[in-house]
């Protein structure tokens, strides 16, 4: 109940832009987000790799409505890979493509994504395209078939175990060597499309995880990223790598900056990849409150420390 308002409230633009604006909204939201410029990601992104894990920074945008503001969001990418270059932080890149247009034209999003993955080719870097909710799961996997087909192949994608039709997806892109971030899925979706049940979104985790760890994944060059909180899931991928003997450099693991930071450290100890989403820009709101729905005690968490200050 509560995380659907408060999943119907990241959509609602007029509250988006009075919080964006307002300076102790700001200041709640950091807890998830790394800060407003890119020098807050940088320094971020710095003590993550000091602890000994590697990043991918999301410069925060969505549903843009212009070409402008689609160019706009590109231009910031590619002088995101610059810095990430110039300045030699462990990150990667994650980005949305309702922030690079796909709302005016898929090809818009198309050529402005292959923008960013040429500059990241050209530094050995890596892009992700995250998915956002299930009118934009064709558009997405499309453009990434596209630029897989392209010859981009530091380009990876996301899928969501919450979709009931994630298990084909996943098959049918196996052979390009799908390179993909496995999560839950953090949208409002309807009961036509997804597991209306968390028990079933789990489980569909674990059997999305285990093929994506098969051997007839890895024959086709299958690279999964797990990108979970919960210690559950982790502790299944563990287990089922180590019982295939699979090496740890053959998977990663991947949480939200802020999140289970103390299961973060401990993956780093036993010896896994991790990867921590670090998100910064000023358009934080809707990615703010798909965070508060994921655990509505955030909101109580949240609440309380803005009133000690
Ligand atoms: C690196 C990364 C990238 C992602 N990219 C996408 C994407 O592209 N598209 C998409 O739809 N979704 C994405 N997600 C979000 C994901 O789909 C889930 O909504 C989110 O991770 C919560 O699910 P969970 O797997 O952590 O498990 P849950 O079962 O929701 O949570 C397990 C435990 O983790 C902790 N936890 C989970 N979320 C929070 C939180 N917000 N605050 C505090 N504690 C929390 C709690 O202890 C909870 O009990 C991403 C998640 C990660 C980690």
């Amino acid at each position: 109940m509560l995380r659907g308002t408060l999943l119907y409230l990241s959509n609602n633009r007029q509250i988006r832009y009075t919080a964006e604006n307002f300076n102790l909204a700001q200041r709640a939201s950091s807890r998830f987000v790394a800060g407003t410029t890119m020098d807050d990601a940088v320094r971020a992104v710095r003590d993550l790799n000091k602890q000994g894990m590697l990043a991918s920074l999301d410069h925060l945008g969505e549903s843009v409505e212009t070409e402008q503001h689609a160019r706009r969001a590109a231009q910031d990418y590619l002088d995101l890979l610059d810095r990430v270059q110039q300045t030699g932080i462990q990150s990667n890149v994650s980005l949305k493509l309702t922030h690079f247009g796909i709302n005016i034209a898929d090809d818009l999003a198309y050529e402005l994504v292959a923008s960013v993955a040429e500059r990241a080719r050209k530094y050995g870097n890596f892009v992700r395209i995250d998915m956002e909710n299930h009118p934009y799961t064709d558009r997405t996997l499309a453009i990434y078939r596209r630029l897989r087909e392209a010859g981009y192949s530091n380009v990876g994608v996301v899928i969501q175990s919450y979709l009931y039709r994630s298990q084909n997806d996943i098959r049918s892109l196996m052979p390009l060597g799908l390179n993909v971030r496995l999560c839950k899925g953090a949208y409002l979706e309807p009961v036509d499309v997804a597991f209306p049940k968390k028990s079933d979104v789990d489980a569909n985790f674990v059997a999305l995880a285990k093929l994506l760890l098969s051997p007839e994944a890895r024959a086709q060059g299958v690279y999964p990223a797990f990108a979970t909180h919960d210690s559950r899931m982790i502790e299944i991928v563990q287990l089922y790598a180590a019982a295939q003997k699979l090496p740890k450099d053959s998977y990663e693991f991947q949480m939200l900056y802020g999140v289970r930071r103390d299961l973060q450290r401990e993956l780093v100890k036993a010896g896994h990849k991790v990867r921590v989403y670090v998100p910064y820009g000023r358009e934080w709101y809707p990615y703010f409150m798909r965070r508060l729905a994921e655990r509505p005690a955030n909101v109580v968490f949240i609440l309380k420390n803005l009133l000690k200050d």
